[in-house]
């Protein structure tokens, strides 16, 4: 009997095997019994290390595989993903367990590494050097008591932005929360919210040189090369050096979350015994600031005060280029205006650096800190010149799409999705790209799905939710710009035509 149970995701991948267990071998954990040293970047990291086992190398010789097993696998039903029975030979899960091991490996190294990093840094804070985690609370909806039971959905909503900082060891913590009307969490508002906070914390610590920010990978919000390369620019815009670290996907919740769940507790008691007037999104503020909520420092921005700084920075960002495979690195830190490092792990020695802004020579575009290592093949892109022993880029079919593939452009997708029986399905989805095609020809898109009545196909929502990253393979065909329409306060995009869409469920 095998019991496996895969969970957690990266780039909402399924992978992680929690638990491994098998009759006739002893439980164990998988990672240690094939990896010759969990704790070296290169057993869990490069996956090249000729001192680690492969899962076949650990199974008995005369292991029969042939049997039927059932196992447990998380995988995704719309966006949400499932625990899902599954059924094959031993073999078969073998070959599972095999092709997931090196990201299994990685996210165990990342998560350790980086939960590691985010203690010692609080260890090590002090009035100089303050750690600070930030994340954003899921919006609030403002709901009047009664309507509480009506299951309307355009009710007005508040974004609460929440941080903790440390210094002093650790023994000195700050509470932050900010509340703004504006609902997107996009980088704008960011760099308004990180402003405020550092703003409050030079009050507290003017000596201060640096501050360490800890987060979640999420995308949209701080992964971003818009975040990350104005950190080359924290120093003029903030007034303090400020370097980025994330936490491994999913594992970014903490001091945080508790915080932005205290504030929406004492907003929701609020409205349901009636306790406060909130109908719109400053009367929360108004509210809690009411409150005094122990120690926590509270303000309220509008979406006018981030527009302020909208212009600006994006004149700066339309000059800022990608960063190389983004998803993959964990710690970001400025070396001067046009300089960035970044690593896969924030303890790790080899950075990558990339440098930007007007005049670079070809050699500058990107390169590593590691002397000899040679430039990404992703250069043959950007510059006609080949590299050396490589063929010239040619003109594919491929590279005319890219050039439609940008930023807000309607596109649909393959994806491929193998059902218990091992029968291949391929659903197809509605989505809008969110950046231009990363170097590593993977799109960030968000899905959307068909409201359509009937069996038409031609009015779709977003679901902000539902963000991942998908293969240039995986687009069928870009789409021509739908009408947008709004149903009270939701929009929906429609399609002059059918959009020919499978989705799955
Ligand atoms: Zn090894």
């Amino acid at each position: 009997m095998i019991c496996l149970i895969m969970s957690v995701s990266v780039h909402n991948m399924p992978i992680s095997i929690l638990c491994w267990k098998l009759e006739r071998l002893p439980t164990a954990d998988l990672l240690t019994a094939i990896t010759c040293d969990i704790n070296s970047e290169k057993c869990m990291l490069e996956d090249d290390c000729s001192g680690c086992f492969d899962i076949t190398d650990i199974l008995p010789v005369n292991l029969v595989t042939d049997i039927a097993v059932v196992w447990k696998k998380w995988e995704k039903s719309e966006s949400q993903y499932i625990p899902v029975s599954r059924q094959g030979t031993l073999n078969d899960l073998i070959q599972e367990i095999k092709k997931q091991t090196p990201i299994f490996k990685g996210h165990v190294f990342v998560k350790r590494q980086q939960s590691l990093h985010f203690e010692n840094k609080k260890k090590n804070s002090t009035a100089l050097e303050v750690v600070l985690q930030v994340d954003f609370a899921e919006n609030f909806s403002i709901l009047c008591q009664d309507e509480i039971q009506s299951a309307h959905w355009s009710h007005p909503q508040v974004t609460i932005f929440t941080g903790c900082a440390w210094s002093d060891a650790g023994n000195a913590k700050h509470s932050y929360i900010i509340m703004s009307n504006e609902l997107n969490h996009d980088k704008y508002a960011v760099w308004a919210f990180m402003r405020k906070i550092i703003d409050d914390l030079k009050q507290k610590y003017p000596e201060m040189k640096k501050v360490s920010v800890f987060s979640d990978g999420c995308a949209t919000q701080f992964k971003n090369r818009y975040t990350l390369l104005n950190l080359c620019y924290s120093k003029s815009d903030w007034g303090v050096e400020v370097d980025w670290n994330f936490f491994a996907s999913s594992h970014g919740k903490g001091a945080v979350d508790g915080i932005g769940a205290t504030a929406k507790r004492q907003l929701w008691s609020a409205i349901m015994t009636r306790r406060a007037d909130i109908v719109q999104s400053y009367d929360c503020y108004a509210y809690l600031k009411s409150k005094d909520l122990s120690g926590v420092n509270l303000y309220f921005l509008t979406s006018g005060d981030i527009d302020q700084h909208k212009e600006a920075l994006q004149k700066r960002w339309s000059e800022f280029p990608a960063i190389p495979l983004i998803q993959k690195h964990h710690k970001f830190q400025a070396i001067n205006s046009n300089m960035l490092l970044y690593s896969e792990t924030s303890c790790n020695t080899s950075n990558k650096r990339l440098v930007f802004g007007a005049k670079l020579k070809y050699a500058d575009i990107y390169s590593s800190d590691e002397s000899g290592d040679s430039l990404p093949p992703l250069l043959s892109k950007r510059d006609d010149r080949p590299l050396p022993g490589t063929p010239g880029p040619s003109v594919t079919h491929e590279n005319k799409e890219n050039t439609k593939i940008q930023h807000g452009a309607f596109i649909l997708v393959s994806i491929r999705s193998e059902t218990r029986n091992h029968k291949v399905a391929y659903y197809r989805y509605l989505a809008i790209c969110q950046e231009p095609p990363e170097e590593d020809n993977e799109v960030k898109v968000m899905y959307m799905k068909n409201i359509s009545k009937g069996n038409e196909a031609k009015q779709f929502v977003t679901t902000p939710n539902d963000v991942s990253y998908v293969a240039m393979s995986e687009i069928i065909e870009v789409l021509p710009e739908p009408t947008v329409n709004t149903i009270g306060n939701r929009i929906y995009y429609e399609f002059n035509e059918n959009v020919d869409v499978f989705e799955a469920g």
